[in-house]
């Protein structure tokens, strides 16, 4: 499975905004976006880019920092485009929604993960069941009433323990409900374009598909 493995801090001063990728260190002192360094792109010459945004790098900047933020390589995020055109209803929400309900996603949005990353690989490790049957597929796009919670075996695992004690701080959106006593979560129902409160201009990536 392919994966991005660069430094992932250059990721949002090439978007110049947090994509909240690193979990806890996001929230710290500690983020490069906190520092002067992260007022620039990355790149020896970032400095002397002082043109001015065209539509099409504007276009592409929105679709590259969506596709970051949720950790899909380009052509599975055309896919997902592709499957959002299809549906009834405005592509740039549909594409959100899909994005939305992989299950890395949900498992991080449970707060079962501080990470997309880390929830990618809870998935990928086996720690996640469904229904009581485990997935390690983070691509799995979750429908209502699906239940989502740690395997049993792994529950005595320490980095399980500290992220089961810390979900009572943690707000799940609308769509999503978490159960702390018994560290599960339920999908209530499909999220909505409301439910996604990062600012994400998807028009921006209709456009730059539409072309
Ligand atoms: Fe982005 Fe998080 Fe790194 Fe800050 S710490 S630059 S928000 S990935």
């Amino acid at each position: 499975m392919a994966k991005y493995t660069d430094a992932v801090c250059r990721l949002c001063r090439r978007e110049s905004q947090k994509l909240f990728l690193k979990g806890d260190r996001c929230y710290s002192g500690k983020c490069a976006m906190e520092r002067k360094r992260g007022q620039f792109p990355p790149g020896a010459h970032a400095q002397g880019r002082g043109r001015k945004p065209t539509e099409y790098s504007l276009q592409l900047r929105e679709k590259q920092k969506v596709r970051r933020m949720y950790g899909v390589l380009e052509k599975q995020f055309r896919n997902y485009f592709t499957t959002a055109s299809r549906q009834r209803g405005m592509t740039g929400e549909n594409l959100l929604r899909l994005l939305e309900r992989r299950l890395d996603n949900v498992v991080f949005r449970l707060g079962f993960a501080a990470s997309r990353a880390e929830a990618r690989q809870m998935v990928t490790h086996g720690h996640i069941t469904l229904n009581g049957k485990r997935v390690d597929i983070p691509s799995y796009l979750v429908e209502v009433g699906e239940v989502i919670t740690f395997k049993e075996s792994s529950r005595g695992n320490n980095r399980v323990k500290e992220l089961t004690e810390a979900l009572r701080d943690r707000q799940a959106p609308a769509w999503l409900s978490v159960d702390t006593a018994k560290a599960s979560g339920t999908v209530l129902a499909l999220p909505n374009r409301e439910d996604i409160q990062a600012p994400i201009e998807e028009h921006l990536i209709v456009e730059k598909y539409s072309r």
